[in-house]
Order: C-alpha cells, then structure tokens, then sequence
C-alpha cells in the first residue's frame, strides 16, 4: 500500500499562510493590494492591537461578484491571471490566487462586498478555513474584508508576534510606502483612535511625501527623472543637507510595486558620493516603470523581491537621474562625478 497522500485543502493552505502571512502587515499588504487592483481610489484601513484582534480593509473598487465570493476564498482561485503566458507580463499586484484562502486559515475573517450601485452585496463569515455563514446584504459598491485574532488556531505562529507597536509599525511603513507607490489613491490608516496617515488620494506626489514625512521633509525634496527605451524613472530624492540615520526613508516602486531593491538603493547612494555624511542616507521615492514583461515579480510569495531583465541599465538610470538632479541644485566637489 503507497504512503503518499495528498494533503487537504485545509492543511495546504496553512502551509501557504505560513509564507504569505508572516505578520498583521502581511495581511494589511495581501488586503490593500487586492483593492488597489480593483481599481479603488479610497481605502481606509482599521487595525487593533497591532492588528492581531483585528483588520479592517475598506474600499470603494470594483467589488466582487456574489457567485463569486466563496470562489474567491479558494486555493489560486484569481480573477487576475487565466493563462500561463500572463504570468510573464503581470499588470495587477496579485496573481497568485493565495492571499485570501491564506489569510481565511488562520484568521476569522469577514467579507461584505458589492460590485453594484444597487446597495445590493453578499457577507461571508470564514472562521479557520471554514464557511460559517454567507447570505446576501445590503453593501455600498466595494469591498470591506475584516480579520478578527489572526493566528487564533496556530499558537506557535502567534507566539513568535512581537509587541503591538512593534507590529503596528510594520503596518505603518508598508502603508505610508504604498501611499507613495500610489499618490492617486487616498489611504487612511487608523490605529485604535489614532490617524497615522490620511493622504489624500489627489496625484501629487509631493503632497504624499507630506502625509508620510511631513511638509518639511517634503519642501526638502528635489524631483528626479530619468529614462532609456526600456524604463522610466521618476521621483523625489532629499537635498543632501537633509539626511536620516537608515535606509528606511527610502522607497522603491515598480510598476505600482513596493519593492525591495538594495541595488537601486546603491545606485541612489552613489550619486549622491561624498555628499552624504558617513551612515546617513537620504529621503527618497523612486518610481520606475516598464512594460511588465521586462520584471519577474513571481520570485517569492510576498513578491518584495523582483528581477529585472536588465539590471544594470536600469541601476545607471537610477544613479545617472539622482546625480543629474543633485548637480543642478548643488556644487559637486571634483572627484564627486559620474562613475
Ligand atoms: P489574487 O489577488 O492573487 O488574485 P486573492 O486571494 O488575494 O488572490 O484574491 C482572490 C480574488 O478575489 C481576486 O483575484 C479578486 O478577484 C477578488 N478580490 C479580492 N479582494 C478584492 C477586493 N478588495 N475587491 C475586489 N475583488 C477582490
Ligand atoms: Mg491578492
């Protein structure tokens, strides 16, 4: 008699939440992410605790439909992709199909949405994998989806969670860079009774830097672009005097991706050469764009981590773009120049 089974949906996508929902911020991203790619252009986020008792995403996009609602609860269940050829020109945040039966697992999770103006819409109640009650309500055009004690039934996953600020804060810079990633979307976070970030959703990128940092760190910043056939940059950098003690000021995007991108935060640096004091780093946000068939973003479940099919063309946009932004504003010391 053979021993090999396959395993349950249940257990498989515990297996999966183990990889997508590392943290609250995990789910704040895979929720956020999914109504940014509904095309919303409002969307509030609640969180409690950190957001382990809960998380609150609301959004005014596309909604899902009703006899679609408990499909989308299933393993690589997506209405984003249908062929294998698609994976190689992704145009939305998600495409894996993961997020939602992940999160279900090892949550209580509810979902009330609509994809009428007819305030007619469908709730469903999923309580660790689970259907625990569906029917139809009444749901404003949109998606609401709340995450009530995440990691309920996994205790080892929930005993590895660090304290609540520190969890909020994980929350709160994924947040602050989308708003960045997406200055025409206006994004409120609250914690609690706490507003820790109310952009306002009208384009500007220079007002979003100033949701997130504040006005004088965005009167601080200098507009930065640049492009080639491939890519397109475009952003702001921090005049040199105004310097942090991290990296963490700097944001990535890519197509609309926040990314993790350590060579085009090397690129940054090294235009800005001996204008920076040892260990400090710059403010900066750099938007690049390119046809969707020149990334891989399907590296990891999280898809942080992306491969550009021309990296070093890219990373010499990045540097040549910042250097010829700090030039024009500032005397570069001999030596300094373009390598
Ligand atoms: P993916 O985003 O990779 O497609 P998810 O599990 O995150 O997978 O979501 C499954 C599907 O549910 C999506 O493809 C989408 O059709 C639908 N969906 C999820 N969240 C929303 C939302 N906020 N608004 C509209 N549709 C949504
Ligand atoms: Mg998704």
């Amino acid at each position: 008699m053979g021993r090999i089974r396959i395993l349950d949906d249940h257990i498989a996508n515990q297996i999966a939440a183990g990889e997508v929902v590392e943290r609250p911020a995990s789910v704040v991203k895979e929720l956020v992410e999914n109504a940014i790619d509904a095309g919303a252009d409002y969307i509030e986020v609640s969180a409690e605790e950190g957001g382990l008792s809960l998380i609150r995403v609301k959004d005014n996009g596309a909604g899902i439909h009703p006899e679609d609602v408990e499909t989308a609860f299933l393993r690589h269940a997506t209405s984003k992709i249908s062929t294998g050829k698609d994976l190689f020109a992704i145009r939305t945040l998600g495409f894996r199909g993961e997020a939602l039966p992940s999160i279900a697992a090892v949550a209580k999770v509810e979902c009330r949405t609509s994809a009428t103006d007819d305030g007619l819409g469908r709730r469903i109640l999923i309580e660790g994998g689970k259907i625990v009650d569906s029917g139809d309500e009444a749901v404003p055009r949109g998606t609401e989806i709340t995450v009530r004690e995440l990691f309920y039934n996994t205790p080892a996953r929930l005993k590895y969670m660090k304290s609540v600020q520190t969890e909020l804060g994980h929350i709160s810079d994924y947040l602050y860079r989308l708003a960045l990633a997406h200055p025409d979307i206006s994004f409120t976070l609250r914690h609690g009774s706490n507003v820790l970030l109310q952009s306002l959703g009208n384009g500007d990128l220079r007002q979003a830097i100033a949701a997130v940092y504040g006005t004088s760190t965005a009167k601080a910043m200098i507009p930065v672009s640049g492009e080639s056939l491939d890519y397109r940059l475009d952003g702001f950098i921090s005049k040199p005097e105004f310097t942090r003690a991290n990296r963490n000021g700097i944001t990535v995007t890519v197509n609309g991706r926040v990314i993790r991108s350590p060579q085009a935060t090397q690129a940054l640096l090294a235009a800005y050469h001996t204008l920076l004091p040892i260990g400090r780093f710059p403010v900066a946000v750099l938007r690049l764009k390119m046809d969707p068939s020149l990334v891989d973003v399907n590296v990891h479940p999280s898809k942080l981590e992306v491969r550009f099919s021309k990296e070093a063309e890219l990373m010499e946009i990045v540097r040549s773009a910042a250097f010829t932004a700090l030039t024009g504003m500032v005397h570069i010391p001999s030596g300094a120049a373009s390598r």
